[in-house]
This record gives structure tokens, sequence and C-alpha cells, in this order.
């Protein structure tokens, strides 16, 4: 094969041999939950992966902490749940909606679903990915991760302009990774998806943002097992218990460049804010809540024109972003990454490597996720409205909180179970010895 090397970010690509060579089936760029999900489903086939993190540790990061009753399955399936268990995974099974001056609105309701799951699993982000590290031990003759391993480059086929590999640096030392298909799970700004030429559509352009604050916990049953959400006036703040119950995740709505002003808040006035958009914080203490964990996230809605070029399949943020009100963005991922594998499985198995065949899993999922962005869309507007009308005519908006069969089908929706799988679509289904 005739390789070259492709700087795809501004640092410069290793030459000549690498004190690396990793060789494994599939390389995957991106070793947060979208690449390290990916790894464990391609496992679940006896598919080999290289996995490649620029960070080396797992630093605390405000991130998805929601896991939804479908993904919860694939982790189990892929022997992750126990690790995700002991790191303290906290279930709930419930939302309550309040508007802290008209009251309580209503509840949103996992307890009923027709699932083996009927709850989500709250587990701090950094425990995440803890957990599917952890889980890879077990599986270290197919998954060969590597942590502080910065791609700076990819490696293309002359012959065929196929990606087939990537190269980059790890601790002051050069590799080389080499596969027959190469993921890209390297996040919203993704080099390789730029790279390969794949577009980006920008969906919508949010005015909020969301400042994330973590405090302990207070002790109020209202917050056992499940979450509140208080909307209205002053838009949303959510408070989502996180792993072991003890402390808590708060994501407050403010307008896009206040930032600095919500930091430069005192200690009091901070609390005073808080107070008046969820009055149960009075038992807590929110001394801490700007401390060096808080983190402003900007709300994008994107999604990739294409989803496979090059050898090149995108996965998780890589692919698409959505508005965190429904808690989805992660839950996509990984469900991107269970069809991925199938996909891959059936393209060695029966198809053949190309982006024809590996083009059956943008047909499986691109539309999905288009139907997810638009609900969490649609979600988010409801949460997110703000201003005096919203506590005058704005609980209108929360008439689908009193119609069962609209509750229903979103907790449907919310939980993943209207997105179907690789078995849903059948990826698997062929008689390997007659193909053979
Ligand atoms: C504040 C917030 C709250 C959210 N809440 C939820 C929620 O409750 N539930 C939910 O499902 N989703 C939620 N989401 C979305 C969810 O967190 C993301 O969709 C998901 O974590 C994305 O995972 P990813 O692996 O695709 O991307 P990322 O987490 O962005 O990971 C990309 C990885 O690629 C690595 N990388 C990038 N470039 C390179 C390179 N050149 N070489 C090597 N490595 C590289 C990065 O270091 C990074 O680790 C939330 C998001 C935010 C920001």
């Amino acid at each position: 094969m005739d390789l070259k090397r492709h700087p795809i970010g501004r640092a410069a690509v290793p030459e000549g041999a690498c004190t690396h060579r990793w060789e494994a089936d599939v390389v995957i760029v991106g070793g947060a939950v979208a690449g390290a999900s990916m790894s464990h489903a391609l496992a679940e086939y006896g598919i080999s992966s290289v996995l490649l993190e620029r960070g080396d540790d797992f630093p605390e990061i405000n991130r998805g902490d929601a896991i939804q009753p479908l993904t919860w399955s694939f982790f189990e399936r892929w022997g992750v749940l126990p690790y995700m268990e002991s790191f303290g995974a906290y279930k709930l099974h419930e939302w309550d909606f309040i508007n802290p001056r008209v009251g309580y609105l209503g509840t949103w309701s996992f307890t009923d679903l027709p699932f083996k799951f009927n709850h989500s699993v709250i587990l701090r982000h950094r425990n995440i990915h803890r957990a599917l590290y952890a889980a890879m031990e077990p599986r270290r003759d197919l998954i060969d991760p590597h942590r502080g391993a910065m791609v700076t480059g990819a490696v293309v086929d002359g012959a065929t302009d196929r990606v087939v590999g990537a190269v980059g640096t790890i601790g002051g030392e050069t590799f080389e990774a080499l596969g027959k298909v190469v993921v890209a799970a390297d996040g919203p700004h993704s080099k390789l998806r730029e790279f390969v030429g794949i577009g980006v559509e920008q969906r919508y352009t949010y005015d909020e943002g969301y400042l994330m604050l973590t405090i302990p916990k207070p002790d109020v049953p209202e917050l056992d097992g499940r979450g509140i959400r208080y909307v209205g006036r002053h838009g949303l703040i959510v408070l989502i218990p996180l792993d072991g119950g003890e402390d808590m995740r708060i994501p407050l709505q403010i307008p896009k460049g206040s930032v600095g002003e919500w930091r430069a808040m005192s200690g009091g006035e901070l609390r005073h804010q808080l107070l008046v958009r969820a009055p149960i914080l009075e038992h807590a203490d929110t001394g801490a809540a700007l401390g060096k964990l808080s983190h402003f996230y900007n709300v994008a809605w994107q999604h990739s024109d294409a989803y496979v070029r090059n050898n090149v399949c995108l996965i998780g943020e890589a692919a698409h972003t959505i508005h965190p009100t429904t808690a989805q963005g992660m839950n996509m991922a990984v469900l991107d990454a269970e069809v991925l594998a199938a996909v891959i499985k059936r393209c060695f198995d029966v198809d053949g490597v190309s982006d024809e065949s590996l083009r059956r899993y943008e047909q499986g999922r691109r539309d999905t996720n288009a139907t997810v962005m638009e609900t969490s869309h649609s979600q988010g507007l409801h949460h997110t409205g703000s201003g005096l009308w919203h506590d005058i005519w704005g609980v209108r908006v929360y008439r689908w909180l009193e119609d069962e069969e609209t509750k229903r089908e979103l907790s449907m929706r919310i939980a993943g179970l209207r997105n179907p799988t690789s078995k849903d679509m059948n990826i698997l289904d062929y008689d390997l010895e007659a193909v053979r």
C-alpha cells in the first residue's frame, strides 16, 4: 500500500518510522463516551480496535450525566453496567416540573415504561468515562486504548484515497495506528470530519447557554430518586442528584454573553438568584456553587451533512450536537456506536468494506437522529421559555403534562425506545455459513 500522512489540524504529522505502530480492525479517534462505547460495541462481535484519546486523565468535566434506559441496556450487554454501578450510578425515575410562582405543573415519569429498565441513571460524566475504561480491562485482547495519544494526521491509502489510519504523538513519542475502518469520535469540532470534507448544518442558534454548577445535594425527599425542573420567568434551572446521591448538578439557563456577570456575583447574590429560580435550594449549601467545577456550556444544534466518507465514519458529537434539555446527546452517541459496530461486522462478513456498505450506518441513524433533535429542540423551547409572560400564560405550554398519551409517547422517546437498534434494523440477519 502507498500510505501517505496528511495533517488534520495545525500540528505537524510525524515523519519517518514512528516509535509505536498499532494495528487493529478499526481505528477510533477520540476516546470519550462515543469512542469508548464504540470499542465495547465492536468487542461484542470479536472485532478489535485501537482507541486514541488525547486526554491522559479523567478530568471532572460538565457534560452529560444522564444515561437513558436504552443506553443502559447496551451497557448491560457490553458488560459495562457493573462498573457503572461500582462508580455510584444513581437511578432516577421521575422529573417534576415546577414554576416557582405558579406551583407544581406535572411529572414526567419512566415508571410505567414497557422495558426492562424503567429509570434513567445519573452518573457524573467523569465516572461514566472511568467506568467505560475500567470495563475494557477484561477485553484487552480486543480493545487497545491509548490515553494521552494526540492525533495530528490521517493516514491515506494513495491508491484509493481512503483513510486507513491515524498518526500523532504520545508522551513525546510518535505513533501510527492502522485499521480497515476509521471512526471519528473526536467531538463537535472534529478535525477528521473536516479532513474528509463533510460539512455541518447549523440548525438553530439558541440565545441561552448553561452555567453548570455542582453543590452538595440538600437532604429533602423531593430529590430522592427524582429530579426537578424549575421553569418560568427566569428560564430553566434543573436539579439533578448525582452519583451516590450526595452531590447535585445544576444546569442554570443564562443569556449568552452574561457569564461574566454571573461569575462576578458574591456568594450572597448568587444564592438569592438561585433561590428565586429554585426555592427548594433554601435547604442547600450553595457556597461552593461557583467553585472550580462550574463551567459555561454554549448550546448548539448542528448536524453533519453525511456520516460516512472516504472510509471515515462519524459518531457522537462529531456527527451531531443538540440542545441538552432532554439529555439525549450521549445516548445518541452510544446508539451510533451500537449500530455502526453491527454494520462493520456485516461489512467484514458479507458486504466488504466500502463507503457504500458503511453507508448502511448513515441510512440507519441519520433520520432517527434528526427526529431526536427535533424532539429535543421543541422540548427545549418549552423548558427554556422565559420572561414575565411565561409565568402568566407560559404554563399553558405545559398542558402536555396533563395528557397521558402525550406524556407516554414522550417518555418512550426520551428513554430511546423509539430509536431502532441494529437488531430492529436486521443488520446482522444473514446466514454466515451460506455467505461463506
Ligand atoms: C453541559 C452538557 C450537558 C449534557 N447533558 C447530557 C445528558 O444529560 N445526557 C446526554 O445524553 N447527553 C448530554 N450532553 C451531551 C453529551 O455530553 C455529549 O453528546 C457526549 O458526551 C458527546 O460524546 P462524544 O464522545 O461524541 O464527544 P466528546 O465528549 O466531545 O469527546 C470527544 C473526544 O475526542 C477527543 N479528541 C478530540 N480531538 C482529538 C485528537 N485530535 N486526538 C485524540 N483525541 C481527540 C477529545 O479529547 C474528547 O475526549 C450534555 C452535554 C453538555 C455539554
